[in-house]
């Protein structure tokens, strides 16, 4: 698989690292109506994914310290899409 980011490719569980680390703030997490979402735009479709965090993210505090977390969710959900919709190989599992 390549990432959708920028040149780099790997299999996926390679790739799941790279995003969660090296494109952190492709994540975007916002808070409406006291719930908090994170959202992830597919960059070659229209297509985006947006998920409620769970009430237990909630804490401001806890959610600095769990974001690399919330991130590694978020890019799974991603790279199902990425593989499923824009034929990407998985070279390992
Ligand atoms: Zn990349
Ligand atoms: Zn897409």
């Amino acid at each position: 698989m390549r990432c959708p980011y920028c040149e780099r490719s790997g299999s996926r569980r390679e790739l799941h690292a790279h995003l969660t680390d090296d494109h952190a703030e492709k994540v975007i997490t916002d808070t409406t109506w006291g719930r908090r979402f994170m959202e992830l735009q597919c960059p070659e479709c229209d297509e985006g994914h947006r998920t409620e965090v769970k009430p237990r993210y909630n804490d401001p505090t806890f959610l600095e310290e769990h974001y690399r977390e919330i991130r590694l969710v978020a890019f799974d959900m991603f790279l199902y899409h990425w593989q499923d919709q824009h034929d990407q190989e998985t070279n390992d599992e």
